[in-house]
């Protein structure tokens, strides 16, 4: 194994010390440390965290490999300083028995870039209407703990009360996708002022938040854990603030997409813009900002949705919903966080890793702790690049925006993934 002689670096935001990572682990820090078989990293000005960990990330493999696979997935990452993500289950095939789970944690563990956990489908065929195999997706050497059916809400709340009931037994979680499939039919935006305007047909945000008021309250009568994907209005910060005050075991993420567009980017009818929940408004931004800062919503997800070329570049109306995210998540954290390590830390790396139950990640870098890490440059400013992307796909919202922050060095277990702010594989 190699072994690392960091230089000069900040521990979120702490005064520089030196950080010698070796045998896969942080193995000393502190002033003027010396290792003459170390590579020499000069760190000056640079931030270390502990590496960020995806709770929703569309890999695409298997089955779209023309979009993304789990190989160029996991380089996006670790150029955006994750060492963790959580491969959602809406594949083709859906990840729905042990054999697609294990396939592409396979497909991670051979890529090597980060450590790619499979979420399981919750019902076959992600079609909503009889449970998919939970048990055989935990017990297999993928060991799910999260099962999802994203990109479709579980809208049968009997299915949805079985399917927490089941996973109780192992303590694992629901991930809801949280839109009630009859409010929102025939959507293509935030249903308000602007989709009037644009004459396009809305999604209201009590879509959302009746499906999350619904399953805190089935999450309260069963005893389980629910997870909030991808929440995106001030009602539901509410709703998730309400059930929190009682105790129910429920967690909430936030995208960075969420926390910094809005419903106004519609007007342009550039489908790159078109996600699902839909972009909200500026009213919606300021209490997902406050809950992500209080804790109601615990973690940044990036819901990394790569989409081919034909399906996006389309009319609007035409055009598959959902943004590319891992490469540019912390530089939107910084943006709008500011240069709160501790809370970026929090928010894209202990929590997620804690929810997931991916005991190797979210340690910040101290003797003995995995090094399992990322360097950032926050001073540096960058232009996005679609043609520049790691990912197989181009729609990034971000599109020559200016953004702070860059990656310069990511480790997985003491192994370098990111040097110089290039993948090493
Ligand atoms: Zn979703």
């Amino acid at each position: 194994m190699n072994s690392y002689l960091i230089r000069n670096v900040s521990v979120l935001g702490a005064a520089p010390t030196d950080l010698l990572i070796r045998d896969g682990v942080v193995a000393e820090t502190g002033a003027g440390l010396s290792a003459p078989d170390a590579t020499v990293i000069d760190a000056d000005g640079l931030v270390a965290l502990p590496g960020l960990v995806d709770l929703h990330t569309h890999l695409r493999e298997p089955g779209r490999e023309d979009a993304e696979t789990v190989e160029t997935g996991s380089r996006a990452a670790a150029l955006g300083g994750y060492t963790a993500v959580c491969a959602m289950a809406n594949t083709s095939p859906v990840a729905d028995t042990a054999g697609v789970v294990e396939q592409v944690w396979r497909l991670g563990r051979e890529a090597g870039l980060v450590d790619v956990q499979p979420i399981g489908a919750v019902t076959v065929g992600l079609a909503g209407e009889r449970l998919a195999e939970l048990g055989a997706m935990a017990e297999s050497a993928a060991r799910v703990r999260i099962f999802s059916d994203d990109g479709h809400c579980v809208a049968d709340p009997r299915l949805m009360r079985r399917a927490l009931e089941y996973v109780k037994a192992f303590d694992g979680i629901i991930a809801q996708h949280a839109e009630e499939p009859r409010l929102t039919e025939g959507a293509q935006m935030h249903e308000g002022e602007v989709s009037t305007r644009l004459g396009l047909t809305g999604w209201p945000a009590v879509a959302e938040e009746a499906i999350i008021a619904r399953d805190v309250l089935l999450a309260e009568h069963v005893g389980s854990r629910l997870h909030i994907c991808h929440v995106s209005t001030a009602g539901s910060v509410e709703v998730l603030r309400h059930a929190k005050a009682r105790g129910v075991r429920v967690t909430a993420e936030v995208t960075p997409h969420h926390l910094l567009l809005t419903d106004t980017r519609a007007e342009t009818y550039d489908p790159v813009f078109k996600v699902n929940p839909p972009l909200r408004t500026a009213t919606d931004i300021a209490a997902l900002r406050a809950a992500l800062v209080d804790g109601v919503i615990d973690i940044i997800a990036t819901d990394h949705a790569p989409h081919a070329v034909e399906d996006k570049e389309c009319e609007w109306a035409y055009a598959r919903p959902g943004m590319l995210g891992l490469e540019t998540a912390l530089s939107i954290a910084l943006d709008v966080l500011g240069p709160q390590w501790d809370l970026i830390a929090e928010r894209m790396s202990r929590t997620p890793a804690r929810i997931a139950g991916l005991t190797e990640h979210g340690h910040d870098p101290a003797p003995g702790a995995p090094a399992t890490l990322t360097l950032v440059d926050p001073a540096a400013r960058r232009v996005i690049e679609p043609a520049e992307l790691a990912s197989r796909s181009r729609n990034t919202p971000y599109a020559r925006m200016t953004l702070p922050g860059r990656i310069v060095a990511t480790f997985l277990r003491g192994e370098a993934t990111v040097l110089d702010g290039k993948a090493v594989k």
